[in-house]
């Protein structure tokens, strides 16, 4: 199942999509049907179809929070010269970073050096803390792609990483949520203005997706829509101002957004 969330006209629905292409994407056939309220629990039709011509697609999701995952692929730590650590290395995104398929990458004039990280995200389907390894399923929702935009001049500067994740625009999530992902064996890869940046697998991550859930929800509550970053393959490198990036996922689909300087 496909739940993606969308505007139509100045109203906003989660829905699900029907009628892929076979490569995963939209085509002629592709229709949304809309869903009454929310898409945790049991799914209510609202009752209305649109073709996805009709709809513009924004963030699947709004969380209320973004916990993610530093150093999680033993390649992209060698390139930055650090460690595998021992344990999940978290930290947080603030909610406002959040921007869906199509919406500009809003480059802040703080930093010279913006770069990519194509990562899977996991959105969380119910309240949950202390979640045995064994259960996670239970409260995923599903996955989607995302692009965990770093500053990473600032990064190194900064020491704390608040900054250099938290600028408005720095977490391009979507197209749309798949519930039913092989989620620990799915190609993962970056495309900058046509060219390969980042080709990984997420099976290569040193913590697979129920440990991180698991080891997360034992330091806080997570709450249906949190949405965890797990990752990012090796490969990063700058984007600018004029650039169109790609997050494309196996069996999820491709998030692209352009790069533009904040205004
Ligand atoms: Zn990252």
């Amino acid at each position: 199942m496909r739940i993606c969330r969308v505007a139509v006209d100045d109203d906003l629905f989660f829905g699900l999509i029907e009628g892929l292409s076979d490569a995963g994407e939209i085509g002629e056939g592709t229709l949304v049907a809309l869903l009454d309220g929310h898409p945790f629990g049991e799914l209510a039709p609202e009752g209305r179809i649109f073709k996805a011509s009709e709809v513009r697609f924004v963030a699947p999701i709004l969380p209320s929070k973004i916990i993610a995952v530093g150093r999680n692929y033993a390649a992209h730590a060698k390139e930055l010269g650090n460690e595998v650590p021992v344990s999940p290395m978290i930290f947080l995104k603030p909610s406002t970073s959040v921007i869906g398929p199509g919406e500009p990458i809003a480059l802040p004039w703080q930093s010279e050096q913006v770069e990519h990280e194509a990562e899977l995200a996991v959105v969380i389907g119910r309240l949950c803390s202390d979640v045995p390894v064994d259960r996670v399923a239970d409260v995923v929702l599903g996955y989607t792609c995302a692009n965990d935009v770093t500053a990473r001049d600032l990064q190194k500067s900064d020491g704390q990483w608040g900054r250099a994740k938290g600028f408005d625009t720095f977490c391009p999530l979507g197209p749309w949520i798949v519930t039913d992902l092989e989620a620990d064996a799915a190609a993962i890869s970056c495309v900058v203005n046509g060219e390969v940046k980042q080709r990984g697998s997420t099976g290569d991550m040193v913590f697979d997706v129920a440990e991180l859930v698991s080891w997360i929800s034992s330091v806080m509550t997570l709450l249906p829509g949190d949405v965890i970053l797990t990752g990012t393959p090796a490969g990063v490198g700058p984007i600018k101002a004029g650039d169109e990036v790609s997050v494309t996922i196996e069996g999820v689909g491709t998030l692209t957004n352009p790069v533009v300087d904040r205004g």
